[in-house]
């Protein structure tokens, strides 16, 4: 009842996430695994999240994403 008011609200506060799924190469067609290569899918909405599995967790903000981006750079540049 409180997560559908929710819903309606904010919008889909994806709940749950199907299993990681890791692409290879030229499958990397998706912009939620281009970045890190797996990305997960809300089971509610089916919106694609990136998801890293260093970290065991999905990168669902666009601060999370510059984030994850500014340390790869950090890790190419090393
Ligand atoms: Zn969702």
């Amino acid at each position: 009842m409180m997560s559908k008011l929710v819903d309606v609200l904010f919008g889909c506060t994806h709940p749950r996430y199907s299993f990681p799924v890791t692409l290879r190469g030229a499958a990397r067609r998706s912009p939620a695994a281009a970045l890190t290569g797996t990305y997960v899918v809300c089971l509610e909405c089916g919106k694609e999240f990136p998801y890293d599995w260093q970290q065991m967790k999905v990168i669902t903000s666009p601060a999370e994403r510059r984030q994850y981006v500014a340390s790869l750079a950090t890790k190419q540049a090393a």
